[in-house]
């Protein structure tokens, strides 16, 4: 070890996901399916924050979150900030936010869930309890907790 910051290089365009809880990078790669793409992803995990702790970083070239995914990825990271970099500058910058409903992208945890069976695309009502979160499904009306959710651990 040198002692020396290692300098994480800035991107031309695309998204720098920031302020993701330590841990939490992989799944966010995961769930986004972010390495199954061609561009460039430059993920730092178990950053030095500022303010003490650990964060992780990831930065994503030539692509941009829509309002939808950033709104998925506050399940993973409460306080992540987005940041939409063009011309190596940050054009936009906000604080994820969770949705109120979530469609599609989960499956129900609950086996005997009808969208298991019929060609219907899942949806869950997101209910904030305290730091915890929880979702309703739309169709069996069963609520979990976020842990229960296949894509979401
Ligand atoms: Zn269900």
């Amino acid at each position: 070890m040198t002692g020396r910051k290692l300098k994480v290089e800035a991107i031309a365009s695309g998204t720098v996901i920031d302020h993701i809880p330590a841990g939490m990078g992989i799944r966010i790669l995961n769930f986004f399916e972010l390495t199954k793409q061609q561009d460039r992803i430059t993920v730092g995990l178990n950053l030095k924050k500022s303010t003490g702790g650990k964060k992780d970083l990831i930065k994503v070239e030539n692509t941009k979150f829509t309002k939808e995914q950033a709104q998925q990825l506050a399940l993973f990271a409460q306080d992540a900030t987005i940041n939409v970099i063009e011309d190596y500058k940050v054009v936009e910058k906000f604080k994820v936010t969770l949705p109120e409903a979530i469609e599609e992208v989960l499956s129900c945890p609950n086996t005997n869930c009808i969208t298991h069976d019929e060609p219907v695309s899942s949806t869950f009502y997101i209910k904030e309890q305290q730091d915890k979160v929880a979702l309703k499904c739309h169709y069996c009306e069963k609520s979990f907790h976020q842990s229960f959710f296949k894509e979401l651990v």
